[in-house]
């Protein structure tokens, strides 16, 4: 009987059609921008981003981080919400490395930030204040429950960063999550952001990698960083190759793995002792609570799964993240589901 590993959609192990696609990779030296799988790549993220241009990067934090950087000067302030990846889960890179000043903003179980809260935190012109330069947004939103920012809020705060003049940054890890939840163009929801990652690495089961895309003179400030940092790599399109396989071929089936979140969640939420947070998820994800009187709690629940080959994480003491991805299949669902409910039983 196969693991199924529902801990996050980074366990996506790579498909056969991308080892054969790796495998067979022209390549060439990606400092140079001579690599002709890489360039592919980047050309075809920029174009299903609606951007001028695009950058592989080794990861996500990456992305975010070059991109926060080739935004921002040192001293320089970035509007986030306090849930986000890049302030919770990116080890402070953007303070340690860029010098830039992060200013959290509650944000709404839906994933939003409420624009008078962004609007509250725009720095007037005083010595004694930071300057504000960046917003940044994250969709589908991880901490929220995979929840899905739409275009018209999207674009709202698209309008609200032009008239104070600060760019907006998208971490769009799982944008085509919610590209495919609206029924939207990933596109569509990039528009109003100067600048967007997403990663091939998550539900797009590629091995490696992020992209990220934006106007021709920032991704050009981006390549530097990005050297900077130490992601100029060189036969990279060995990886690219992948993230090609990933744009053409995995893109499309997304709605699967909503459609079984969305199952999981139905079979979860019948079970005693179980609170599904939200019994219709918006993506990929289901987030559940176990009561306090369960005899187990989430680590206990996660050694209990294993020994039925089912990898679980639990992401506080009563609360738990399974994450849909290609890796699960229907049979996985109800074994999940099955497995938990003779758990608490
Ligand atoms: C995973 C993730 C990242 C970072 O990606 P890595 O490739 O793991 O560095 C950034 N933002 C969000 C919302 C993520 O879920």
């Amino acid at each position: 009987m196969d693991w199924v590993d529902l801990r996050s959609d980074t366990v996506t192990a790579p498909t056969p059609e991308m080892r054969e696609a790796m495998a067979a990779a022209e390549v060439g030296d990606d400092v140079f921008a001579d690599d002709p799988t890489v360039n592919r790549l980047e050309a075809m993220a920029a174009e299903r981003m609606g951007k001028q241009g695009a950058m592989f990067v080794p990861s996500g934090t990456m992305g975010n981080l070059a991109a926060v950087l080739s935004h921002c000067q040192r001293g320089d302030e970035v509007i986030l919400g306090d849930q986000c990846h890049t302030f919770n889960y990116e080890a402070g890179g953007i303070a340690a490395l860029g010098g830039v000043h992060p200013h959290p903003v509650k944000t709404l179980p839906n994933g939003q930030l409420p624009l008078d809260a962004i609007e509250a935190a725009v720095r007037s012109e005083d010595v004694h204040f930071p300057v504000s330069r960046l917003v940044c947004l994250e969709n589908t939103h991880n901490r929220c429950g995979g929840a899905v920012l739409d275009e018209t809020y999207t674009d709202s705060v698209g309008a609200l960063a032009r008239r104070h003049h600060l760019k907006l940054h998208l971490d769009g890890a799982r944008l085509f999550n919610a590209a495919a939840a609206l029924g939207v163009p990933a596109s569509r929801l990039a528009a109003p952001a100067d600048s967007v990652t997403f990663c091939l690495s998550k539900a797009l089961c590629a091995p490696v990698g992020s992209v990220l895309c934006g106007e021709q003179d920032f991704i050009h400030r981006a390549r530097r960083i990005r050297k900077q940092l130490g992601g100029g790599m060189r036969q990279a399109g060995i990886l690219a190759a992948a993230g090609i396989v990933a744009l053409e071929k995995m893109v499309d089936r997304l709605p699967e793995d909503h459609r079984r979140a969305k199952d999981l969640a139905r079979r979860l939420s019948k079970i005693p002792h179980v609170t599904v947070e939200d019994p219709s998820p918006p993506s990929n994800m289901v987030y559940f609570r176990l009561s306090d009187d369960a005899r187990l709690d989430g680590t206990g629940m996660e050694e209990v799964l294993a020994r039925s080959r089912i990898k679980i994480h639990s992401v506080s003491a009563r609360r738990i993240r399974l994450v849909l991805h290609y890796w699960v299949d229907d049979e996985g669902v109800v074994r999940t589901a099955e497995a938990i409910r003779s758990a608490l039983a």
